[in-house]
């Protein structure tokens, strides 16, 4: 695929999706006007952990923090200070908070785990474990964080509970009611407002995992096979399957993260038909024109040449090859329309 049709693939997938975003509106607002609790999701850049599409619903109602492995620490100066920020809005809101520390695996291969933490499921969850530990520690009653699996064959949503754990494959065809009971037994002390709003979410995976296990996905389609490495932040309109990873630059370690995600699309490249392409993709989001999308502009160029400069050291042989491109884009917030940067 030339540069000319990733951009144009790309685009058509912003407007679709920008569009959806600015449609479902007056969605979101009746949604919040029942659901109080703010949501959030710590995930892996694996393009297979997908929210929006595990739960069924619309994007923009959780927040999504993506690293390589979900290997988030609370002592990242940025990562930290954009949850106070999410946490600070939802108190004034008078609303509380949830958050989802995911990590996730494969349950009928070890190598279709996650490659951030070289297959190991134990590991993952452990850190996930620490991770909410100190969330916790740090924001007490005022979030709270449960750890939860992805199980990416069947897209298994499992919360991982203070008495017991509970599923969306558990609950395929089971009510609200039943599943509110079955909330209140795993989580006693999760407060009663935050368990209903947790409902919409475990009611959507159940669907999700009765129609995977009714049409199950092949062996090809379980694998990577991502086309992009996504760099910065506002990328939840990026919505679309195992098409990219997506990195946050909050990341101290981004130099590493963008290592391994080149190392997925050298793979996938090798798999790939010969006209197949990727590509670096750079978004950074901004409100308001003038200075804030000035410095949007800059920072997503900025970022496009250190990950351009990255892979070159790491992987000259793709660069060489003719198949990754680069470009940046801004995104603006209150559509998700992105721009793509013309030099
Ligand atoms: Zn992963």
């Amino acid at each position: 695929m030339p540069l000319s049709s990733i951009k144009q693939r790309i685009l058509e997938i912003n407007e679709l999706q920008s569009t959806a975003y600015v449609a479902d509106e007056s969605a979101r607002l009746r949604y919040w006007a029942v659901h109080k609790t703010f949501f959030a999701c710590i995930k892996c850049m694996d393009g297979r952990v997908n929210f929006p599409l595990m739960t069924k619903t619309p994007i923009g109602i959780v927040k999504p923090f993506r690293a390589i492995g979900g290997k988030f620490d609370v002592w990242w100066p940025s990562f930290l200070g954009r949850v106070r920020h999410w946490t600070e809005v939802a108190i004034n809101h008078g609303s509380r908070t949830f958050l989802f520390v995911t990590y996730h695996y494969s349950a009928s291969d070890t190598h279709l785990g996650c490659a951030g933490w070289k297959y190991d499921k134990v590991a993952a969850r452990q850190h996930a474990e620490k991770l909410r530990q100190d969330l916790s520690f740090i924001f007490s009653e005022e979030l709270t964080a449960v750890v939860a699996g992805v199980e990416t064959d069947r897209d298994i949503l499992t919360l991982h509970g203070e008495k017991d754990d509970v599923s969306g494959e558990m609950l395929i065809g089971k009510t609200k009611q039943e599943i509110s009971a079955i909330l209140l037994a795993c989580f006693p002390n999760v407060p009663a407002q935050v368990r209903e709003d947790l409902i919409p979410f475990l009611l959507g995976n159940a669907q999700r995992v009765d129609e995977l296990t009714r049409e199950p996905r092949n062996h090809q389609q379980k694998q990577h096979n991502e086309r992009i490495v996504a760099v910065g932040q506002g990328f939840d309109w990026l919505t679309q399957e195992n098409l990219a990873l997506i990195i946050n630059d909050s990341d101290p370690n981004l130099a590493e993260s963008i290592r391994v995600a080149g190392s997925l699309i050298v793979k996938n490249l090798k798999d790939a038909p010969p006209d197949d392409d990727a590509a670096i993709c750079t978004n950074v989001s901004y409100k308001k024109p003038g200075l804030d999308e000035r410095q949007a502009i800059a920072r997503a160029k900025g970022l496009r040449e250190f990950t351009k400069q990255v892979i070159q050291e790491s992987y000259p042989e793709l660069v060489v090859s003719g198949r990754l491109h680069a470009f940046a884009s801004v995104m603006w917030e209150p559509s998700k329309k992105i721009r793509i940067i013309e030099e």
